[in-house]
């Protein structure tokens, strides 16, 4: 299967409710081939409405990260666990994750990152362990089948709680570092 296959699949996905809400479906974007990908929660209402992921407040905050450390979004990719906006922007419901968690599987090995970066609690949890404390563990590096993996906080929670911008700073540039000590195409 190609990516564009797969991206077809989502669009025509009508496994879970949030099919009949949604406006866009909201694959992801980025760098076919990137060697980090970021993984984010859910669409909110300006992504649902472009069909694009990180397009609002959050998603530029989450530009001006990357840009800090020398990265843009065509050489790295960014989905979500979730590729329909849940609505009122609530959490997820695991049943939804459940549904939609196979198309991100697919994509993580159609894309094949090095180093995937889970952007808050929702990925962190589903991603790394369901225990997860961003807080505590944010920056760590663990291993997913056989690729590295790390959470930060979610942008949109740093908007509500500007006092982790530094923490997350720290943690983009050891992404930085990363890329640049394994020798990552960027
Ligand atoms: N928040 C997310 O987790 N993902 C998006 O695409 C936008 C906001």
């Amino acid at each position: 299967m190609t990516l564009q296959e797969l991206r077809s699949q989502v669009e025509a996905c009508t496994a879970c409710d949030l099919c009949r809400t949604r406006t866009n479906t909201v694959f992801g974007t980025g760098n076919e081939h990137a060697d980090i990908m970021f993984v984010g929660e859910a669409p909110g209402r300006n992504e649902d409405e472009t069909g694009l992921p990180f397009v609002g407040a959050a998603g530029h905050l989450l530009d001006d990260y990357l840009t800090a450390v020398g990265l843009s979004r065509g050489e790295v990719f960014i989905g979500n666990i979730i590729k329909c906006r849940p609505p009122n922007n609530r959490d997820p419901k695991p049943e939804e994750e459940d549904c939609c968690i196979h198309f991100l599987h697919s994509q993580i090995e159609l894309i094949d990152p090095k180093l995937i970066v889970c952007l808050g609690r929702i990925a962190a949890k589903r991603l790394i362990d369901p225990n997860f404390q961003v807080t505590k563990q944010h920056g760590e590096l663990f291993r997913y089948h056989g690729r590295l993996i790390m959470a930060t906080f979610h942008p949109a929670a740093l908007l509500r709680n500007p006092g982790n911008k530094a923490p997350t700073f720290s943690d983009f540039e050891k992404i930085y570092e990363i890329a640049k000590v394994k020798n990552f195409n960027l």
